[in-house]
């Protein structure tokens, strides 16, 4: 017998468990079906564990930092095999309570890979599931590029599967994988080179914080090669690679690993979307409307599957509001994409939210004026590693409005999530200067800019 849901999700991560989590408060039957492990990328590659590679970099940080505040230590090296089992044993017991909380909801868990055999049909492992609702939520996997030894390296799943920690590392790329990884294997004592086919880090970032950053991680060590695209990858007779750039005509070699972090493709091969006639733009990602509409009434898409931010929060959002939507009688129910506040955990941390100044001059021209500084965080004021904040504030129009926040330094990723709500709610430069200080912190600067 076919099994008969109100809704199922299809990938058991952030968005596909928050749209049934959220549909079945509302009373609906509903279930997911997850190929791999519960809580996706986030929990299992992404977010979750790298936050604690990242903590356990802050902590390097913190030791090289302690003399200067009168501690003796005695550093007895690194146990990178420690680490990793507390961090994988972490992300276990969060999959552990993710199978006990959809049982405690009724939310059926499929385990399996979903395909569509029609509009209402899904099939997993010979057994078919139908739903007046479906909602596509497969994520995204990382990209390889087709070049010869490209199979030599691994990716960020690769990283976190990493039982020894690599002495010299080439990270390919310059975007958020590839300035977290290559920052916190950089602070954990790891040789770190970074590949950039072009110029910047984080190209689409505000110049002040590509800037910044590239101007810390080289202060802390990593070399940074830029415009220097690879084109093949080579294994020496020691076993250590090399990269070989055709423009420049240089083999770098000598690393014992090589990470790509090149952008992540969405997962929609081998969905079957053929028999359902679901649309797909030119790089894969499902066509939906902005209420996650795809084409097809009844089926949704969203998360990294679409071309929204490729962010967790975003994910749950759409899909929450989306089960608002069909369950919750909120017919208006959808995700606003302006906005979207994001923290890059690179070394030292960066937080953002709105417009870079560039694009409000292109949108706003003349009408633009923006708040900048530059300092030392008191933390830094004398340690012998040192490490700046900057800090940017873009305001547009008679009452400037703050359409812009970005902050790069000590204490940035902690920062941010107040400042994004006032924005939201459209806090102007005198509500920002309205707003009694928090002294001292480093975030005071940002009510206090001339
Ligand atoms: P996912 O969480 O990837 O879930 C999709 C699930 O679907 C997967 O479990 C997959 O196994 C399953 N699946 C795929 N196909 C099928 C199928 N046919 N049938 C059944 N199941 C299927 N975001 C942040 O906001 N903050 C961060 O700090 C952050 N750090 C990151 C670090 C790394 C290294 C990476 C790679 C990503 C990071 N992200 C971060 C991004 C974040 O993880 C994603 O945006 C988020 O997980 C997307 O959620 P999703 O539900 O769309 O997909
Ligand atoms: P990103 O899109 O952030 O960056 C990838 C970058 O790699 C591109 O911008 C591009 O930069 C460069 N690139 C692309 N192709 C090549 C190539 N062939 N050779 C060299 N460089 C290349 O992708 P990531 O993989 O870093 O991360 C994927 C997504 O996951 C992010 O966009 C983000 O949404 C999410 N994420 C979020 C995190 C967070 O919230 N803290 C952390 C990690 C991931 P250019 O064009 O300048 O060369």
């Amino acid at each position: 017998m076919t099994e008969t849901y109100d809704l199922i999700a299809i990938g058991g991560g952030s968005g596909g468990l928050s749209a049934a989590e959220r549909a079945a408060r509302y009373g609906a039957r509903a279930a997911v079906i997850e190929t791999g492990k519960l809580g996706g990328t986030c929990v299992n590659l992404g977010c979750v564990p790298k936050k604690i590679m990242w903590y356990g970099a802050s902590i390097a940080h913190t030791l090289h930092d302690a003399p200067a505040y009168g501690f003796s230590l005695k550093r007895d090296g690194f146990d990178w095999g420690r680490l990793v089992a507390e961090r994988n044993r972490y992300v276990a017991n969060i999959n552990n309570w993710y199978h006990t909380y959809l049982a405690d909801s009724s939310i059926d868990e499929i385990q399996g890979h979903a395909r569509f055999i029609d509009n209402r049909t899904l099939e997993v492992n010979g057994v078919e599931y139908r739903a007046n609702h479906i909602v596509i939520a497969p994520g995204s996997y990382p990209v390889v590029p087709e070049i010869e030894g490209a199979e030599l390296g691994i990716t960020s799943d690769g990283f976190f599967a990493l039982q020894q920690q690599p002495g010299r590392v080439a990270v390919v790329g310059s975007g958020y994988i590839a300035v977290e990884l290559a920052g916190m294997l950089n602070a954990l004592g790891s040789e770190v080179t970074m590949f950039l086919r072009g110029e910047h880090l984080l190209r689409r970032f505000d110049s002040m914080l590509r800037e910044s950053l590239m101007e810390e991680m080289l202060n802390d060590g990593v070399n940074i090669i830029s415009s220097s695209a690879i084109d093949r990858v080579e294994r020496a007779d020691d076993g250590t690679l090399g990269l070989y750039c055709a423009a420049s005509g240089q083999l770098q070699g000598g690393f014992d690993q090589l990470i790509w972090a090149i952008g992540r493709n969405p997962n929609s091969d081998n969905l079957g979307l053929e028999n359902c006639a679901v649309e797909r733009d030119s790089q894969g990602y499902i066509r939906v409307d902005e209420f996650q509409n795809t084409a097809i009434p009844g089926i949704y898409a969203l998360g990294d599957v679409t071309d929204a931010p490729q962010l967790t929060p975003v994910a749950i959002a759409a899909a929450r509001r989306l089960s608002d939507r069909l369950f919750g009688g909120m017919a208006d129910r959808r995700l606003d994409h302006s906005l979207v506040p994001s923290v890059v955990f690179s070394h030292p941390p960066i937080a953002t939210v709105g417009l870079t100044e560039d694009e409000a001059r292109a949108s706003h021209g003349e009408a633009v004026k923006v708040y900048q500084t530059r300092f030392t965080p008191m933390y830094h004021a004398f340690t012998e590693r040192q490490s700046q904040v900057a800090m940017k504030l873009v305001c547009v129009g008679a009452q400037e409005r703050v359409v812009g926040c970005h902050v790069i330094g000590f204490g940035a990723d902690e920062m941010l999530q107040g400042f994004a709500v006032a924005i939201r709610m459209g806090a102007t430069k005198r509500d920002f200067d309205d707003t009694i200080a928090i002294h001292p912190t480093g975030a005071e600067e940002l009510v206090t800019m001339r």
